[in-house]
C-alpha cells in the first residue's frame, strides 16, 4: 500500500536531504536578483567626506547671521570648486567659495547657501565664478552640508547573507567599492516530462494529443526562482524512453532532476520504475488537493523530485514541494510567495484534504477578501491564470461559511 502523508510530512522528508549551496564570486553587474552567500559590510564611510548637497555657496555660517534684505551682506568669492576637485583653500571670515553639488566642502566652510538664496538665482552654464557674491539671509551651521559617516559608517552592516539582490543593492554595492560580489551559485536543474500523449509545441497535434505545457511552466517557474534549468525533453512512456531521459538528465549534473507525470498509479507510469532501479524511490501519496501522487528519491545519487502530470498539480506541487527547496539551496531569506490572511467572500467546500485553491483576492476598507476563479480541477489551468492567490484550506476541514479567515499565498509576479 502506498502510504498517505501530511503535507508538512512530505516537505520534511524532501528538504531533510538537502543542504546550502557554495557561494562564488560575480562581477557586480550580472549580480541583480542574485543571492547574496555572506552579509555586506561597508569598507568605508558614506559620504566619505563632507560634501555640498546643492550648487551654491560655501560660507562660513556667523558672517551672515544678520543679513536681511535691507542689509545685505557681500562675500568675497575666493574659490571654485566643482564636483570631482579636491579644494586647498581654507575659508576666513568674509569669505566665500562657489561649490557646485557633491563637491568637498572647503575647511573653514560650514554651511552651503544655495544660488536660488543668492542674488544671482542661478549658476549659468559654464559661467566662472563672480567676484563677490551678496546674501540676504542667515542660515543654520550645517545646512545643505552632507556630513561624513551620516548615511553609513565604516564597518556597518549593510546586505544581510541570503539577501536576493534588488537593483538599489546593486547601487550601494557599487557605492562602496564592490566590483565582484560573492552569491549562492545557481541551482541546476535538469527538467524532463513524460506521456505518449505529448507533443512539442513546433509540431501540429493529432487526435488524442496534447502540447507539452509542463515542461515550459515548469522551466518558467524554476528559472524565477533563480535556477539554471536544462530541459532535457520529453519520453514516452515505455521503461526504456523513461531510462534514456533520466540518464541524460543526469549527465548535465544538476543538482535536482524534477520530472513531470507518469508518477501515479497508472499502467503506464514508469518513472518510480526507472528511478528505483538506479537509485532509490519513495512514492506517496501527499494528503493534498490538487496534488496527490508525488514521487522523490534519487537517481544515481543525484536528488529527483517526481511532480503529478495534471497542469495544476504539478504548478501547485512545486509550490508546495520545490519552492522550498529551492530556497534553502540558494540560502535565500525572502519568501518566493509571501503568505497572508484572507477572508473568504463566499463559501468553500473542501474534501478534507489540505487544499490549495485558486483565487484572486483583492482590497477592500483595508482587509483582503477572496473569491475562487472557478471550478478547481487539476486540469484546469485557466483558473490559476486568472488567480492571483492559493487559499491554503487545513487538512480536515470540509466547509469554511463566507467570512472565513484563512491563509493563501500571493501569486502576483
Ligand atoms: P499522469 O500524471 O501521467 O497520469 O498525467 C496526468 C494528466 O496530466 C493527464 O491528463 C496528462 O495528459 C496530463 N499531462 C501529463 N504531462 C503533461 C504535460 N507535460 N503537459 C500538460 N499536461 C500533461
Ligand atoms: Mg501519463
Amino acid at each position: 500500500m502506498v502510504p498517505m502523508i501530511s503535507v508538512q510530512e512530505a516537505q520534511n522528508r524532501i528538504i531533510s536531504n538537502f543542504k546550502r549551496l557554495e557561494g562564488m564570486s560575480i562581477p557586480l553587474d550580472v549580480a541583480l536578483g542574485r543571492i547574496l552567500s555572506e552579509p555586506i559590510y561597508s569598507n568605508s564611510d558614506l559620504p566619505a567626506f563632507d560634501n555640498s548637497s546643492v550648487d551654491g555657496f560655501a560660507v562660513q555660517a556667523d558672517d551672515i547671521s544678520l543679513a536681511t534684505e535691507n542689509n545685505p551682506v557681500t562675500l568675497k568669492v575666493i574659490a571654485d570648486i566643482p564636483a570631482g576637485s579636491s579644494p586647498k583653500i581654507v575659508l576666513k571670515n568674509g569669505q566665500t567659495a562657489r561649490i557646485m553639488t557633491g563637491a568637498p566642502i572647503p575647511t573653514g566652510a560650514n554651511a552651503v547657501v544655495m544660488v536660488e538664496d543668492t542674488q544671482s538665482h542661478q549658476i549659468a552654464v559654464g559661467s566662472t565664478a563672480p567676484d563677490a557674491v551678496t546674501l540676504t539671509k542667515d542660515i543654520a551651521i550645517g545646512e545643505n552640508i552632507r556630513r561624513i559617516g551620516s548615511d553609513i559608517t565604516f564597518q556597518q552592516k549593510i546586505l544581510n547573507d541570503g539577501r536576493m539582490l534588488r537593483a538599489q543593492d546593486i547601487g550601494i554595492l557599487a557605492m562602496l567599492g564592490y566590483s565582484t560580489v560573492r552569491v549562492s551559485r545557481k541551482t541546476k536543474i535538469a527538467l524532463i516530462s513524460t506521456g505518449d500523449e505529448l507533443v512539442p509545441l513546433t509540431l501540429p497535434l493529432t487526435p488524442g494529443k496534447i502540447y507539452d505545457s509542463n515542461t515550459y511552466m515548469l522551466a518558467a517557474l524554476a528559472e524565477k526562482a533563480g535556477c539554471e534549468v536544462s530541459n532535457i525533453g520529453t519520453a514516452a512512456d515505455r521503461y526504456d524512453a523513461v531510462d534514456k531521459l533520466l540518464s541524460q538528465a543526469a549527465k548535465t549534473k544538476p543538482d535536482l532532476i524534477i520530472s513531470s507525470a507518469g508518477v501515479s498509479a497508472g499502467a503506464f507510469d514508469y518513472v518510480k520504475d526507472v528511478v528505483g532501479s538506479s537509485g532509490s524511490i519513495n512514492f506517496w501519496k501527499v494528503n493534498m488537493r490538487p496534488g496527490k501522487p508525488l514521487a522523490f528519491g534519487s537517481y544515481r545519487n543525484i536528488p529527483f523530485l517526481g511532480l503529478p502530470g495534471n497542469p495544476v498539480s504539478s504548478f501547485v506541487s512545486f509550490l508546495v514541494f520545490v519552492q522550498p527547496v529551492l530556497e534553502l539551496l540558494s540560502g535565500v531569506t525572502t519568501k518566493e510567495n509571501p503568505q497572508v490572511k484572507v477572508t473568504l467572500s463566499e463559501s468553500i467546500e473542501s474534501d478534507g484534504r489540505e487544499s490549495y485553491l485558486r483565487a484572486v483576492i483583492r482590497k477592500e476598507n483595508g482587509k483582503l477578501f477572496a473569491t475562487l476563479t472557478g471550478h478547481q480541477g487539476s486540469g484546469n489551468l485557466i483558473s490559476l491564470v486568472r488567480a492571483n492567490a492559493l487559499l491554503i484550506i487545513p487538512s480536515g476541514v470540509k466547509f469554511c461559511p463566507p467570512g472565513t479567515e484563512v491563509d493563501a499565498w500571493i501569486l502576483e509576479n
